[in-house]
């Protein structure tokens, strides 16, 4: 194994609508920085999944970061996309993580369907 690291682990959802967004986030934000971009549906909806990915990239990275990325009007979520049901499972994840790896810093976004405005969740 190499001793490659990284800066930060992305997590977001799959839906193609938003990756322009998310690109477009990141060359502004993360420019200088190198990262981890995994989607999964749901974002942090399956807890389960985000965190085995979070060991592998601790463990082979070295992160320090954690960004996760929910949208509006996500799929995996159907009728219970609601902006506080996000805000809620965005802060457990963030709760949960924490729990296991005290020293990331972890921040929390949810997009907006109209022109993709980030906004962050605390
Ligand atoms: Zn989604």
């Amino acid at each position: 194994m190499g001793n490659h690291v990284c800066d930060a682990l992305v997590i977001s959802c799959i839906d193609f609508r938003f990756q322009k967004y998310i690109r477009k986030w990141l060359n502004k934000n993360f420019k200088d920085k190198a990262y981890d971009y995994v989607g999964f549906a749901g974002a942090t909806k399956d807890l389960k999944t985000i965190l085995k990915q979070l060991d592998i990239s601790v463990l082979l990275h070295k992160i320090k970061q954690v960004i996760l990325m929910h949208h509006e009007d996500c799929g995996a979520y159907g009728k219970e996309s609601a902006p506080e049901r996000h805000a809620k499972d965005l802060l457990k994840a963030k709760k949960t993580i924490l729990k296991h790896y005290p020293h990331l810093q972890v921040d929390l976004y949810y997009i907006h369907l109209i022109k993709g405005k980030f906004e962050k969740v605390k």
